[in-house]
């Protein structure tokens, strides 16, 4: 089972992103949907660059890591609450929302359209598709 490691969590609402994430810190956020028996299914993860505040702050006004519309006719459930996790340097907060990108089922299964991508100027390459590449690698030569 896939395990965030992270607090929360916590209603998406402004007022509970001020009062939990006061610490600038880079990190990484998961975004999805809190139901009545307190159980939190992932939706959407990222990293921040800056602080975790400011891009959970960013996710909720512009609406970041919601479903499209046919989401909605599906029935897929609507984000309304968070989680995160601070990280000593935006590279381990990058990696670690990789992680959770890859263990929560990727594009098919979360509302991110993408892999996690580095900061701009950064060429970071995500652990797990490194280790996946090269034991492709490793068959195929082998
Ligand atoms: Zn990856």
């Amino acid at each position: 089972m896939a395990k965030l490691d992270m607090d929360g969590p916590f209603p998406l609402e402004e007022e509970a992103i001020l009062r939990e994430t006061g610490q600038p810190m880079p990190g990484s956020i998961a975004l999805g949907y809190l139901a009545a028996n307190r159980s939190f299914e992932v939706l959407y993860v990222d990293f921040a660059d800056s602080t975790v505040q400011e891009t959970l702050l960013k996710c909720l006004k512009k609406g970041i890591g919601k479903g499209g519309l046919f989401d909605k006719l599906k029935g897929k459930n609507p984000i309304n609450a968070f989680k995160f996790s601070y990280a000593m340097s935006v590279e381990a907060s990058y990696q670690k929302s990789c992680k959770n990108f890859h263990e929560f089922g990727g594009s098919k299964k979360l509302n991110n359209k993408e892999h996690p991508r580095p900061p701009r100027g950064k060429d970071w390459a995500c652990d797990r598709c490194t280790a996946e590449l090269s034991a492709n690698f490793k068959i195929k030569t082998g």
